[in-house]
């Protein structure tokens, strides 16, 4: 017997509001992730007082596009495809101020960055690597990071900043393997 009054649907919540991890690797509406991402972008600059340029939000674009990690050199090449000039500078004064406010993630392993998927969240995400397509997911450190000060602490060491990266394979390129 079917309810002749069904409950209306309840709200989806936005889902690029708190991406659940390993969201990079998934089909989504990309479209509303980045618009998303962009626009807490804009909120989160200008209430520290700085300005989203048009260069650094191209910046933070590029970098969402594919939620893969990017060298500063391919983001000068699109930035210099896109008119902004072709100084390195440029591209490493806007990724600097990109992870300044929090807007980027520096993936060391790879000499790259990220756009971070949490802007104005505090978090000390675990960075998923995809080897075969450089896609970069967040996930949350969980219980990575008392484990590791635990272990910090038996050498008698505090940590203060821990970068954690993973290296593997995305769904995707699993199934291509
Ligand atoms: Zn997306
Ligand atoms: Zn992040
Ligand atoms: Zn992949």
């Amino acid at each position: 017997m079917t309810n002749p009054h069904p409950a209306p649907p309840k709200p989806v919540p936005n889902p690029a509001r708190t991406p659940s991890p390993g969201l990079a690797f998934r089909e989504h509406d990309h479209t509303t992730c980045a618009l998303d991402i962009l626009a807490r972008a804009e909120a989160l600059t200008g209430a520290a007082g700085a300005r989203l340029t048009p260069v650094r939000r191209r910046t933070l674009e590029i970098l969402l596009e594919a939620h893969a990690a990017l060298g500063a050199y391919e983001v000068l090449d699109r930035l210099a495809a896109d008119g902004f000039g072709r100084q390195p500078p440029v591209a490493y004064r806007a990724l600097e101020f990109l992870v300044e406010h929090g807007l980027a993630h520096r993936i060391r392993r790879m000499n790259a960055f990220a756009a971070c998927m949490h802007p104005g969240e505090a978090h000390q995400p675990v960075f998923l690597i995809c080897r075969g397509c450089n896609a970069v997911a967040e996930a949350p450190a969980g219980g990575v990071r008392p484990a590791l000060d635990a272990a910090a602490h038996l050498a008698g060491f505090t940590v203060e900043r821990a970068s954690i990266e993973a290296l593997g394979l995305c769904p995707q390129c699993r199934a291509a393997a």
